[in-house]
């Protein structure tokens, strides 16, 4: 099994910006809690209303047994990164955006002590990470929203000075890494105003569903990427929630 449930618990809330926060989480059985690093994801589960405890059955085939449920009653699922990963802890960053969810509205008022249930990695090659650059490899271009900083901040450790990356980011100034291009007003026009550097990229590219399928476009159609080489993953679509996309791929 290459994950697992854990019951966890705040143990620390930071305001990185208005529009985000920084949560640390700490359990008793953490220590099989393994992240792969980069764009690692992982679920969390909230209770649904009415319920003080997420329901979720926890066995290996607990997703369709999981579906199976009544929505109005089963833990809410929500897919996020994991920012950082020590022994005993992991963090979370959270974008909140405004008419946010279940997710959000748990985020803006987190407390310590507060507990949920996270469905996590317990070997790091786990098949939660999209970012696998090739090893031809020569440079990396990363794009991405508010809800990616977490993934891109991560990647750009795990590259360190291996490869040359150049990164597009649509947040807060607070929450753009130096060196990277801060695109407030979205990512698709400053990134086809951009000189992109010659030689094999790997590209990985996430934030808004439409933004995304943009800019993936733009990089293979306009810009001659190798389909292959560019990663690409809608992390949030606008007028839908993540239970509103998880029916649509179910329906597929
Ligand atoms: C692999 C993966 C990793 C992710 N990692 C992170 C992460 O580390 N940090 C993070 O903040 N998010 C991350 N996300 C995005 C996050 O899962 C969604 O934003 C999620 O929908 C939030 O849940 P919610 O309950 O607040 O909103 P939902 O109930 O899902 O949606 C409610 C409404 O809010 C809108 N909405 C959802 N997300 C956003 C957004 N980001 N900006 C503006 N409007 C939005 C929806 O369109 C909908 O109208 C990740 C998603 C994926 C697939």
């Amino acid at each position: 099994m290459t994950y697992d449930f854990f019951d966890v618990s705040v143990v620390r809330h930071e305001a990185l910006t208005p529009a985000a926060v920084r949560v640390t989480f700490a359990g008793d059985t953490l220590g099989g809690f393994v992240s792969g690093g980069r764009d690692q994801r992982c679920k969390l589960f909230f209770p649904a209303p009415g319920q003080s405890e997420a329901i979720v059955p926890r066995s290996e085939q607990w997703y369709p047994r999981w579906r199976a449920l009544d929505p109005s009653v089963r833990g809410i699922m929500r897919t996020y990164t994991v920012s950082a990963a020590r022994p005993d802890s992991f963090d979370v960053d959270f974008a909140l955006h405004p008419g946010g969810g279940p997710a959000i509205q748990w985020a803006s008022q987190v407390s310590v002590g507060d507990r949920l249930l996270v469905l996590g990695p317990t070997v790091a090659d786990n098949g939660g990470v999209d970012f696998q650059p090739p090893a031809d490899t020569e440079w990396v271009l990363l794009a991405g929203d508010d809800s990616a900083v977490p993934a891109l901040d991560a990647i750009r450790s795990w590259v360190g000075s291996s490869l040359p990356v150049y990164s597009w980011i649509a947040s807060a100034p607070q929450r753009c890494a130096p060196g990277t291009v801060h695109c407030p007003g979205g990512l698709v026009a400053p990134l086809r105003d951009a000189a992109l550097p010659s030689g094999t990229p790997y590209a990985f590219i996430a934030g808004e569903s439409g933004e995304v399928r943009a800019l993936r476009r733009h990089l293979v159609r306009e810009r001659g990427f190798d389909r292959r080489r560019v990663r690409f993953t809608g992390y949030w679509r606008r007028g839908a929630t993540e239970d509103d996309l998880i029916e649509e791929s179910a329906a597929a």
